[in-house]
């Protein structure tokens, strides 16, 4: 059974489109990337499993459940974390006050302690008394995963972790990916670099106005393939 599956999953903004049928599913264990260019319905996809934009009853599955049609907190309550677009720290609060924050919401049995959460990004703990405010982008960004891994969740969302940042900033935080796998959550992570993208990832979905338009696996998946389904076959 998949860890999740979406099934013709739909999503408006209003009188506007933005999901049209999207399937995709993730077994345990599974990295699995998101591409595709920019409103294409990446970020659509996360809000719409994590709850935050609510979708219709069946379409989501989550560990055998329909949770479609459950709010953001009960999602993450059932063990569905999502780190989003832009990191969404309080920054008046310090680093260690943003990272309990993500205890609130579940605090399931697992490795994903405030040590542990220290010891993938020594920073954090060199600094767990500054403010948010005083954080670089990649700090905060850090900061976001590790809110999001405190509850201990078995899938992680991961939405444009590496937007903005510089490459070695960026190679720091993709670092941290396998000890997250190792520790036995699963991950979806949407990705806008291809090439970061199926480095990390065991498949990969591409999106592109709303549609899933391939699906593969990083070494069945050609250059071609993926250029046609990034930006339309021309
Ligand atoms: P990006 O890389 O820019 O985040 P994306 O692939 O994540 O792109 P979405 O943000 O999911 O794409 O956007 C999908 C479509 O939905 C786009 O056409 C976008 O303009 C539209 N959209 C997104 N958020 C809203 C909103 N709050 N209200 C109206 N339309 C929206």
């Amino acid at each position: 059974m998949s860890l999740l599956s979406t099934h013709g999953l739909t999503a408006h903004y209003g009188d506007f489109q933005a999901l049209f049928g999207v399937d995709i599913r993730v077994e345990p264990g599974e990295a699995v990337a998101i591409i595709g260019a920019n409103g294409a319905g990446k970020t659509t996809l996360m809000r719409s499993i994590a709850g935050v934009l609510r979708s219709a009853p069946g379409e989501v599955v989550f560990r055998g459940r329909e949770i479609g049609a459950l709010d953001a907190a009960a999602v993450m309550g059932a063990g569905l974390a999502m780190v989003p677009e832009g990191r969404r720290l309080f920054p008046s609060l310090s680093v260690e006050e943003n990272l309990q924050i993500g205890c609130y919401g579940r605090k399931a049995p697992g490795p994903w302690s405030l040590d542990a959460i220290y010891d993938l990004f020594p920073i954090l703990g060199e600094r767990r008394h500054a403010p948010g405010t005083a954080l670089s982008g990649g700090q905060q960004q850090m900061v976001a995963i590790g809110r999001a891994l405190i509850s201990n969740p078995d899938l992680l969302l991961c939405d444009e972790i590496s937007l903005g940042l510089a490459p070695v900033v960026i190679r720091d935080i993709y670092a941290a990916v396998p000890r997250i796998r190792e520790a036995g959550a699963s991950l979806v992570v949407v990705e806008q670099d291809i090439g970061q993208a199926l480095k990390v990832a065991d498949r990969v979905y591409c999106m592109m106005e709303g549609r899933v338009t391939l699906e593969g696996t990083p070494d069945t998946l050609s250059r071609e393939a993926i250029h046609d389904a990034y930006f339309g076959v021309s």
